[in-house]
């Protein structure tokens, strides 16, 4: 066996920080250093103020990372700190018995293969320095999600660094989720490690198995063959994002007929074969990772001489674009084809609850939509995702609407109800619990449409405020009350929903 007394991970992000904390504290024993080349993320790993937000993030890194002094609760004995952060690299590195390269592996913007191939350069830079700086023998683990094949690449780089030295590469996929990595991280489905069929190979990964063994059930690790490993991530991703869009795709014929989206989705989520989960119909999907990687898959695909593949999984994506372009054309056609002179509010950026990851945000898309017409001004309000974060997003629109001017058509507001405030019409784009509208009351003059709405809180939900009643829109809206920030949104703001079935997206359970 292969003793493992130092563990480096290479990129302090949404998945090495996690990563690296919940291995910290189940390895009292291992000394888990987590590298970054950013010194303000870093920084704010050493901080109170962790630089992601995740439920339950917060105590496991300061168990493994401050120690416990005390015995606690009188269940567990006091442990010394063995959770560091650091921005000395090469340092780091040259200790480690194996390197876990979580760097980011965004979509190639320039060059060959833009727009769909994988962007190594972050992961090359790793492995680059690893292979300059690594003691013989260390573990190198591709823990991104990266083509299959590019065990190979880093085969290369090692032997083009220092031939002759045996360096073991694994692959090691995560499969957490934003919002949710803490649990996954702790009782994940499978822990899947993909070696090469060589002696070395099989120590390494007994190795790391061993690292996971101290909490995960041995039944739940599985040792497979590393391009399986690489392919199972994008695939498994592909196959998510595909329930995502086939279920939307039905969302457009229920539209058409009158079926109702969510019954379907409860009656074919009730067939075992099938199952209820990731059957939401809504805006689509969003985050880092699953566009990007159906991208990867349909450029390995093509790069493979397999155009039909590529095909099939392409219209994942045509399918995802074209529901939030239905969903941005409706909010225009209800605001009677014409935004100007009218406030639209945003209620969610991030692309789903409990993260503060503003990346690749359905809401980007509907922004660019409506921005087109000229309203006069969208507002936005996201509970977690900072303002710098949005801004930095919505920088890809600066040239064409100068978003990030002071007195620019976008505004980005830390509370709820001055976003709201004066608003034309309110547009719930991420499943926060705090959008959750309680039963609305009913308007003062008409009876409410929203009668039947009763908590769910789907993404791409419409609400009319009752400025669109009136005949003069400059007339100002009862004021919200003020009360505290997480509260449900008040009965006068989300006022009305478009009834079904001209309403695009499933607005019920
Ligand atoms: P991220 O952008 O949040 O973090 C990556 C970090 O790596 C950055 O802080 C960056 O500064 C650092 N970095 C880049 N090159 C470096 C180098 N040479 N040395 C030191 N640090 C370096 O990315 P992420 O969301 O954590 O994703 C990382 C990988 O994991 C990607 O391949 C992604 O596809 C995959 N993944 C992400 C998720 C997710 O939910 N975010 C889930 C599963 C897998």
């Amino acid at each position: 066996n292969v003793p493992i007394r130092t563990v480096c991970c290479i990129g302090a992000g949404y998945v090495g920080g996690p990563t690296a904390a919940v291995l910290a504290l189940h390895n009292p024993h291992v000394r888990v250093v987590v590298v970054d080349r950013d010194q303000k993320r870093i920084d704010a790993w050493k901080g109170r103020h962790l630089p992601i937000h995740e439920p339950g993030l917060g105590d496991v890194v300061r168990a493994a990372r401050d120690g416990t002094s005390d015995i606690e609760a009188g269940t567990e004995a006091a442990r010394q700190p063995n959770l560091f952060f650091s921005t000395a690299c090469i340092e780091t590195i040259k200790e480690a018995d194996i390197c876990l390269i979580s760097v980011n592996t965004p979509t190639k913007l320039r060059g060959v293969g833009a727009g769909r191939a994988t962007d190594m350069a972050a992961f090359e830079g790793a492995c680059r320095d690893v292979a300059m700086y690594a003691k013989p023998g260390c573990i190198l683990v591709e823990k991104s999600t990266v083509p299959c094949k590019t065990g190979q690449l880093i085969k290369d780089i090692m032997e083009a660094h220092r031939p002759g030295v045996v360096f073991p590469v694994l692959s090691n996929p995560e499969f957490l989720s934003e919002g949710t990595a803490v649990r996954d991280l702790m009782q994940p489905d499978r822990v899947v490690i993909g070696s090469e069929s060589t002696i070395s190979g099989h120590r390494a990964a007994a190795a790391l198995a061993n690292l996971y063994a101290a909490w995960v059930p041995r039944s739940r690790i599985a040792p497979i063959n590393i391009w399986s490993s690489e392919l199972c991530k994008l695939a498994a991703n592909a196959m998510l994002a595909q329930r995502i869009s086939s279920i939307n795709s039905i969302s457009a014929i229920c539209e058409k007929t009158g079926a109702d989206v969510g019954e379907i989705a409860k009656s074919v989520g009730m067939d075992p074969r099938i199952g209820p989960q990731f059957l939401k119909a809504g805006l689509g999907f969003g985050g880092s990772c699953f566009r990007k990687d159906i991208a990867s898959l349909t450029y390995l695909s093509e790069s493979l001489g397999l155009p039909e593949v590529a095909a099939y999984w392409q219209q994942v994506l045509t399918m995802n674009n074209f529901q939030r372009d239905r969903f941005a054309r409706h909010v225009i056609a209800t605001l009677n084809n014409s935004l100007r002179g009218k406030k639209v509010t945003i209620l969610g950026y991030a692309f789903k609850k409990n993260t503060g990851d503003a990346r690749e945000s359905p809401a980007l898309d509907v922004i660019r939509i409506l921005l087109e017409e000229g309203p006069k001004s969208i507002a936005i309000f996201d509970p977690l995702c900072s303002e710098a974060d949005i801004k930095h997003e919505l920088s890809v629109l600066e040239k064409d609407f100068a978003v990030c001017k002071p007195d620019g058509p976008v505004e980005v507001l830390q509370d709820p109800y001055t976003a709201c405030a004066d608003s034309n019409a309110v547009l719930v784009l991420t499943d926060w619990d705090m959008f959750k509208n309680t039963k609305p009351a009913p308007a003062p003059t008409k009876p409410t449409l929203a009668e039947s709405y009763d908590g769910a809180t789907p993404t791409g939900v419409l609400h009319i405020t009752p400025k669109l009643e009136q005949t003069n829109l400059n007339s100002k809206p009862p004021t919200p009350p003020r009360t505290p920030k997480i509260s449900p949104l008040p009965a006068d703001i989300a006022c009305r929903l478009i009834p079904e079935p001209s309403c695009p997206i499933d607005c019920t359970e």
